[in-house]
């Protein structure tokens, strides 16, 4: 686990291009087979060789025994001569030793001419007087040894003595050696020719991602408008569309951002160039009545109201703009809370002669941000009781199920067109500028109440006919999850 985290942490730190590994796994891939396999033809092939020789003297050892038991070359008085040299030259041909053994465990034959008048007695020997052939190789010592009985003539005296015959394997090693060498070669000449098809197999296999790198660098200098699309292999192509959904999200971004600039400079300048137009006419009229004065005035006051709300708006959203973290999240009785928003917004209701009724279906108590979500529905009612008709109507109704609390916003006023419905959302968006500026609107409201409800991973809902009225319906969590 330890040894784990240690290697992902070199890794980390020294990250190793991909082609690597992949030029280690194909190489190996094609050169173990080839190495393995070469392997396992040598040792069969020197095996079979091996082998090949045993049965060709097994074979001569039979011949020999029975042509020395015709001719009686154990109770002989005097060793045939000429059957004496054809097993030296048996031994020579087969670069191997004879020895003979008789029934006393002498040697009466040896083709070295070492051991003769001495006595052998050993495992196979006994073996083969007991009538059972044996063969012994001995690897190490590079020769293999035989032994094979020598019948008497007369059926009834059995075995007579017996022919060892040793032969070196030496020969057929050293032309082992010559066929290994020669497949060594090829296996190099292989192993080559796979690395440089594992270097061009990787070449090609990487070069859509150089591509994809390529197009990367050129965006990261600056060049949003790069079209990325490298669709040689799936995953490329995924990559591509990742990113290229990733970079029109941040034009989309930086595009929003310098609207809002615009439109913050706009709003923030239309009171000013008001009050500008209307001190310039006062001092223009010299002397002006102190009627004059006290309407010019008051309409200097409103603007300045305005832009203080503008002001206030626009802080109010760069607060709910910030991290979700900064909700200030506990049990909150949304009942009182509505409650509370519709005591304060009555008398603007009264004004307007506008019905304001609360419909509590049940009793509600929710993890929410207090403060936030006041602001949120107050934008709500402000708004039906703003965009209301004479004499009209504003229904608060607040419901809940097991997961879910809901308040449902509905108006008799004026509607939004369905063109517009999506719109409403957005920044200093205003179906009807002169209208809005009239009831004192800054655009912002609506926006403000959305990103309230997102941060208490809720849902906003709209349902609006043009003359006829509007309902906003807000769907929030009971418990709150981080
Ligand atoms: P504002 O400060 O202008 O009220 P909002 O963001 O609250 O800004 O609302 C945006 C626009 O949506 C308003 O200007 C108005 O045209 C429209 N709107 C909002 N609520 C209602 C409603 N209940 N009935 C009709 N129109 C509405």
């Amino acid at each position: 686990m330890k040894g784990a985290l240690t290697w992902k942490r070199i890794v980390a730190k020294y990250p190793v291009s991909m082609k690597i590994p992949l030029f280690f796994f194909s190489v190996l891939l094609g050169i173990l087979p080839i190495y393995i396999q070469d392997r396992t033809m040598r040792r069969s092939f020197q095996q079979t060789q091996i082998d090949g020789r045993v049965i060709e003297v097994q074979n001569q050892c039979l011949i020999t025994s029975d042509r020395l038991a015709r001719a009686g070359y154990l109770s002989a008085d005097m060793k045939d001569a000429l059957l004496d040299k054809e097993l030296d030259t048996i031994a020579d041909i087969f670069n191997g030793r004879i020895v003979i053994v008789d029934q006393n465990f002498r040697i009466i034959k040896d083709t070295f001419k070492l051991l003769e008048g001495r006595f052998h007695v050993s495992e196979p020997v006994l073996k083969c007087f007991r009538g059972e052939n044996s063969t012994v190789y001995e690897n190490e010592k590079h020769y293999f040894a035989l032994t094979t009985p020598i019948y008497s003539n007369d059926q009834e005296k059995g075995v007579q003595g017996v022919l060892l015959m040793t032969v070196s394997t030496e020969n057929i090693l050293s032309n082992v050696d010559r066929v290994e060498e020669k497949s060594s070669f090829f296996v190099m000449i292989a192993s080559i020719v796979i690395i440089l098809i594992a270097f061009l197999f990787i070449f090609v296999l990487m070069k859509p991602f150089a591509r994809l790198q390529k197009v990367l660098d050129r965006v990261a200098d600056g060049n949003l408008d790069e079209g990325i699309s490298v669709n040689t292999y799936k995953e490329t192509s995924l990559l591509s569309g990742a990113l290229q959904s990733t970079i029109t999200k941040l034009k989309e971004v930086d595009q929003s951002r310098e609207e809002f600039v615009a439109n913050v400079s706009h709003e923030l300048k239309t009171p000013i160039t008001s009050i500008r137009v209307l001190a310039d006419s006062l001092m223009g009229m010299d002397p002006a009545p102190v009627e004059l004065y006290q309407e010019f005035m008051t309409d200097i006051s409103d603007e300045i109201d305005r832009e203080s709300k503008i002001i206030d708006d626009l802080l109010s959203m760069v607060k709910m703009g910030k991290a979700a973290a900064e909700l200030n999240v506990a049990q909150v009785g949304i009942n009182a809370l509505v409650q509370q928003i519709l005591k304060r917004l009555r008398p603007i209701a009264q004004k307007r002669n506008v019905e304001l009724v609360f419909e509590s279906i049940r009793d509600v108590v929710a993890d929410v941000d207090e403060t936030k979500l006041s602001l949120a529905i107050n934008n709500l009612v402000e708004n039906a009781i703003k965009y209301n008709v004479e004499n009209g109507w504003v229904r608060v109704v607040l419901d809940a199920d097991h997961k879910f609390f809901y308040v449902k916003v509905a108006d008799s006023g004026i509607g939004i067109p369905e063109d517009y419905q999506e719109r409403v959302f957005e920044r200093f968006y205003r179906v009807d500028k002169a209208r809005s500026r009239e009831t004192g609107g800054t655009g912002l409201g609506l926006s403000i109440t959305r990103s309230v409800i997102l941060m208490h991973h809720g849902a906003i809902r709209l349902l609006s006919k043009e003359g006829e009225g509007s309902t906003f319906t807000v769907r929030i969590p009971l418990n709150y999850i981080s």
